[in-house]
């Protein structure tokens, strides 16, 4: 069968990290919708320019962006075998077209995690957090050699604080998600593919029941 995942959670809660484990241990395609924007504003194309002052004070960039992007991504060979999505749908908007989208492909959602973490551990999280520029890696401060320099394990470049990793940017993300994105919880509920997980545990332990899921 073809895995087609959706995670879901706050900023910080872990969706990219088990995101990368699911394509490593799934060969499925990881796609991420925040590191496709951050590629596009480096790379400075029109998509980049239209999201950069959405995404630099943490607000959501419009549904028309995003559907357009998501359609065209998506509608590609490599992805026939499966994907995971990590921050899309992020809207009830997003997700009614995105179900539109996938009918029309004659595809349908293995299931939709939701990666529940308290507060408290997604301040810890995303205000030590460090990302690699190349292959957009995370770390943790508390991980990292307080001695050294951070670098990537993989690749070795000069691991940087995300710009909307800053506690005004953050705020206003977490606002986003319980205003717009948490009402997706009740919508893929209905729809019997919602599986709640805690993932304030570490990596590997979630990990764990993703895989108890999928088996
Ligand atoms: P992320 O890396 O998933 O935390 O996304 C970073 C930022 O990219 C978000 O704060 C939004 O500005 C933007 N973004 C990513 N995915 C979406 C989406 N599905 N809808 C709207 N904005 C998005």
């Amino acid at each position: 069968v073809v895995l087609r995942l959706i995670l879901l959670g706050s900023p910080g809660s872990g969706k990219g990290t088990q995101a990368r484990m699911l394509q490593e241990g799934y060969q499925i395609v990881h796609v991420s919708t925040g590191d496709i924007l951050r590629r596009a504003i480096q790379a400075q194309t029109e998509l980049g320019r239209l999201a950069q002052s959405y995404m630099d004070d943490g607000n959501l960039v419009p549904d028309d962006v995003m559907l357009r992007l998501v359609k065209e991504t998506l509608d590609a060979p490599r992805y026939e075998a499966g994907y995971v999505l990590d921050g899309f749908p992020r809207t009830v908007p997003q997700s009614t077209a995105f179900e539109s989208m996938l009918l029309q492909w004659g595809a349908a959602l293995t299931a939709v995690i939701s990666l529940e973490v308290n507060r408290e551990v997604l301040i810890h999280r995303l205000s030590g957090r460090r990302v690699c520029p190349e292959c957009a890696t995370t770390y943790h401060i508390d991980q990292l050699d307080p001695s050294g320099e951070l670098r990537c394990t993989r690749d070795g470049a000069l691991l940087v604080q995300r710009k909307d990793d800053d506690a005004q940017a953050v705020a206003i993300r977490f606002d986003a998600f319980e205003r717009e994105t948490l009402p997706l919880k009740q919508f893929y509920r209905d729809r019997g593919l919602l599986r709640e997980i805690d993932g304030s545990r570490a990596t590997g332990e979630v990990f764990k029941d993703i895989q108890r899921i999928l088996a």
